[in-house]
């Protein structure tokens, strides 16, 4: 079985150093446990925080183990009623090719290909409910809603926008590069997406969203920090709602900032952290949602693939500097 372990934590910026490619013999299985060869690894910017032995709402990951991660993937062997051989399953497997846990801790999937199989670690998956939950349960937003995601392209922003859109909502998305942009205009259905690489600066940015947002921005979701956030906070209008559901410009860096807090003040807005997983009543209508929008081709977005473990470092340093287009996973099969 090959893993990637976490052998060392990074001092600054992270590096594959921080990583070591090992072979470890599968044991015997154990009572209540199945041996699941993995299909798909997940690969999520929250795992960058879990390398870091420092304050978070998730424990850092342990060194010498392999790194964890969302799997999805076929039983082999089974010695749990539940599950049998063949059966499709998605769960916390990690960074290996195979792994053998309980049972209890996969979720079955449906049989049919209404849905592929990598989409139940993206759109059909945590991060389509990322979007769900920010969106329905913080920014709750009316039809006729201006309402703004950065990293618009990604996993999370790509169902931000088919969900926001069957709310009958104004969707601008905030995406680096023209490439991206495109795809998020004319395959997500985003009604504008602005390219931030050309702004030097939040006041520069900040003109250009006025522009595509005449009326004001009622809902944020922020993905990102730093530069995006002090652009789109002055576009806010009153009473406007803020999901803050990542800060990924400062996980492998310095932590973000905002410029000027009187907005908050001035603007009366509400501005919540939230972590998806503290929202369990939110997960079965959202995915039930999310599939369906999937089957009906309203939601098809595409998918950024490594092939291989061993290239699951590179893939991972190049989804927290933008390179990935869509959700980023790794084949293992
Ligand atoms: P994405 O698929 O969106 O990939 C990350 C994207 O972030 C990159 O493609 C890049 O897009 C953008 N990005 C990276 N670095 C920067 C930077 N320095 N400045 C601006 N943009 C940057 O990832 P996800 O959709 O999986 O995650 C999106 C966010 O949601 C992350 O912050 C993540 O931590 C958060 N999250 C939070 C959860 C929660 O429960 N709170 C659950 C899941 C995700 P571009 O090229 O457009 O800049």
């Amino acid at each position: 079985n090959r893993q990637i372990i976490l052998a060392s934590r990074p001092d600054g910026a992270a590096s594959a150093d921080n990583f070591k490619l090992q072979e470890a013999p599968l044991p015997p299985l154990a009572e209540g446990e199945v041996r699941v060869r993995h299909h798909y690894l997940s690969l999520d910017p929250y795992m960058r925080g879990r390398m870091n032995d420092s304050k978070s709402y998730t424990a850092p990951q342990a060194l010498g183990e392999p790194m964890g991660g969302g799997t999805v993937g076929e039983v082999v062997e089974s010695r749990f009623e539940g599950l049998a051989p063949g059966d499709r399953v998605l769960g916390h497997g990690g960074w290996q090719e195979w792994s053998q846990l309980p049972g209890k801790a996969w979720t079955k999937l449906p049989t049919d290909d209404a849905v592929p199989l990598s989409y139940y670690l993206g759109a059909v998956g945590m991060p389509g409910v990322t979007a769900w939950v920010g969106l329905n349960e913080i920014i709750q937003p009316k039809a006729g809603d201006t309402v703004l995601v950065s990293a618009a392209s990604g996993a999370v922003g790509s169902a931000f926008a088919a969900l926001a859109k069957a709310r009958g909502c104004h969707t601008v998305g905030i995406a680096g590069g023209p490439e991206k942009c495109a795809y998020a205009e004319q395959e997500l259905g985003f009604d504008v997406c602005v390219d931030y690489r050309p702004h030097a600066d939040a006041q520069s940015l900040s003109k250009a969203l006025k522009a595509v947002c005449p009326n004001g921005v009622e809902g944020y979701f922020e993905n990102v920090g730093g530069m995006i956030m002090n652009a789109v906070l002055p576009r806010m209008n009153a009473f406007g709602r803020i999901a803050l559901c990542g800060l990924i410009a400062g996980y492998d860096g310095a932590p973000t900032a905002i410029d000027n807090p009187s907005l908050f003040l001035i603007q009366r807005l509400k501005m919540q952290g939230f972590i998806v997983s503290e929202f369990p009543k939110s997960w079965a209508p959202a995915l039930k949602e999310l599939g369906d929008l999937v089957k009906a081709g309203k939601l098809r977005p595409r998918e950024t693939v490594a092939q291989g473990l061993e290239h699951a470092p590179e893939a991972f340093f190049g989804m927290l500097k933008g390179k990935n287009f869509g959700k980023q996973l790794v084949k293992l099969i």
